[in-house]
């Protein structure tokens, strides 16, 4: 019986092929009005190099059809809207539908950024206000909300040290990152044409304030550190490090990605940080895991403010303007002021919070506290520094039965849950990192940790389960090495491919 309802299941529904496959030549999803004005000459109009001629296999389908593709493909998505997405340093929280009604506003929506800038008052106040708040909750002293995202924050960051440091006279060669810091830091520390020297966590996780005063020296530009860390644990230690590089004129830059672990309880201005990054699209509101748009907008302390990029929003008598020059810029980090879109979500969001915003991030600290304290025991915890708003577990124990963090993850799949984040941050051997986040209920949270629990014990007990995970969706463990390495990014049609040989 079981197997003819499985013969049965052949509808597309079950197995949604590509558009193109859909295609046959005439069909159309429009039907447009015959025209009533004379044809135009594209070709001779624009001169030839810029007209196409023809979209080779463009898929001709039909209106339904369009619709049933995209809608199938929907549901075999994960996503924030069917379940918890404990994905560790993504920080994949729900985000109020408030704050997309807010940024579809006809006002906001439809602005366009070469309004003259006396009919744009509106839309600058809001990045102004955006500014303010963004400040008051950091401690900081100057921001630029351009950046698109948390990595080109960090960029922004360091060229604003090398600026500030170059007009001392000496940009130095070396920027120090503990092995604790996002992937980013290293990455945007070359970017910025400096060496990177990594520097060892002590037994704790945190950085190893001995070693750290025998590496600081006249070489050191900046140190980057990503605050609470990717073991989501706080530097306690953080503002006699401040004191320590700035002793050797070194400067402190905080990867702030993580903020939705200290907003509203302790500012990042006042434990000696000279510039740091936030991403809207995490603490504040934009969701994210599609790819953008994000704004990863940078706060810097007074001294880095005359090396701002410009435009810098500016207040004279009541008016608001974008700044177009300014001596001492680093420049422009991208077209206009920033990704509209993003900032006004984020404003929306810290204005309905006010205050309130301490009970976000406490709700995010007591929910991973809440998964480690009920996991603790079951899986192995290689730190045992407090955890803020995620908690990095390892699959020690289970490795024991051939089971590592990558199985137990694909096994999640199988009881209703996005995967956390596997084998991150490096200096945990089969890390599996959890951040649930504030948005989750306390019976979200429990339900993950029975699944938890649950595959722990199936790991004990059969362990081929868990290894062959997942199962219960549409195509079973795909090849990640050669989607990585052969990458299939384009549909050819057959005669192409053919062709081509
Ligand atoms: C996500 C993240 C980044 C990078 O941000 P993007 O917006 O993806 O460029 C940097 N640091 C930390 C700690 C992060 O979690």
């Amino acid at each position: 019986m079981a197997d003819k309802i499985k013969e049965a299941a052949r509808h597309t529904r079950h197995n949604e092929g590509l558009i193109f496959e859909k295609s046959a030549p005439g069909k159309r999803g429009f039907e447009l009005p015959p025209s009533d004005v004379p044809a135009v000459d594209m070709r001779a109009a624009l001169g030839s190099d810029y007209a196409r001629r023809d979209i080779e296999g463009f898929p001709e389908v039909s209106e339904i059809e369009v619709i049933r593709h995209f809608t199938r493909l929907s549901t075999w998505n994960y996503a924030i809207d069917l379940g918890m997405y404990p994905l560790g340093s993504c920080t994949m929280k729900y985000n109020p539908r408030v704050n997309e009604h807010i940024a579809r506003f006809d006002g906001l929506a439809t602005e366009h950024p070469y309004q003259p800038q006396q009919l744009a008052q509106g839309c600058l106040k809001i990045l102004f206000t955006l500014q303010k708040c963004l400040l008051e909750i950091t401690g900081m002293d100057a921001a630029t909300l351009q950046p698109a995202a948390g990595a080109q924050g960090e960029l922004t960051g360091l060229l604003l040290i090398r600026a500030h440091l170059e007009s001392r006279g000496n940009p130095r060669k070396k920027v120090l990152v503990p092995d604790s810091a996002h992937g980013t830091n290293p990455a945007t520390a070359v970017i910025a044409g400096y060496e990177v020297e990594n520097i060892r966590s002590d037994a704790r996780g945190q950085i190893d304030l001995e070693r750290l005063k025998n590496i600081v020296n006249d070489d050191v530009a900046a140190l980057m550190v990503t605050n609470p860390s990717t073991l989501g644990t706080f530097e306690p230690r953080i503002a006699e490090v401040a004191d320590l590089l700035h002793a050797r004129g070194a400067q402190l830059y905080m990867d702030g990605a993580n903020m939705n672990a200290l907003a509203g309880v302790i500012q990042p201005g006042r434990f000696g940080v000279d510039v740091m990054h936030l991403n809207l699209h995490k603490t504040f509101s934009t969701p994210h895991g599609g790819g953008g748009p994000g704004a990863g907008p940078v706060l810097v302390k007074s001294h880095l403010e005359p090396f701002l990029p410009v435009p810098v929003l500016t207040e004279k008598n009541g008016q608001l303007a974008l700044e177009p020059v300014r001596p001492k810029s680093i420049g422009r980090l991208r077209a206009f002021g920033g990704n509209f879109g993003v900032l006004v979500r984020a404003l929306a969001y810290t204005l309905a919070y006010g205050p309130g915003i301490r009970q976000a991030t406490e709700d995010a600290v007591l929910n991973a506290n809440y998964i480690r304290r009920n996991l603790e025991g079951v899986f192995d915890l290689p730190y045992a520094s407090p955890s803020m708003h995620e908690v990095v577990f390892s699959d020690n124990r289970q490795k024991k039965n051939g089971v590592n963090t990558m199985d137990i993850a694909k096994r999640l799949i199988d009881y209703g849950f996005h995967p956390y984040t596997t084998a991150f941050p490096l200096i945990v051997p089969g890390a599996m990192m959890i951040e649930p986040t504030e948005s989750e209920s306390k019976e979200e949270c429990d339900l993950f940790i029975d699944a938890m629990r649950s595959i722990a014990e199936e790991a004990a007990t059969q362990p081929d389960l868990v290894t062959t995970a997942p199962h219960s969706t549409r195509v079973g463990r795909l090849d990640e090495v050669a989607a990585a390495r052969k990458p299939l990014l384009r549909w050819k049609s057959k005669a192409a491919s053919e062709s081509a040989g």
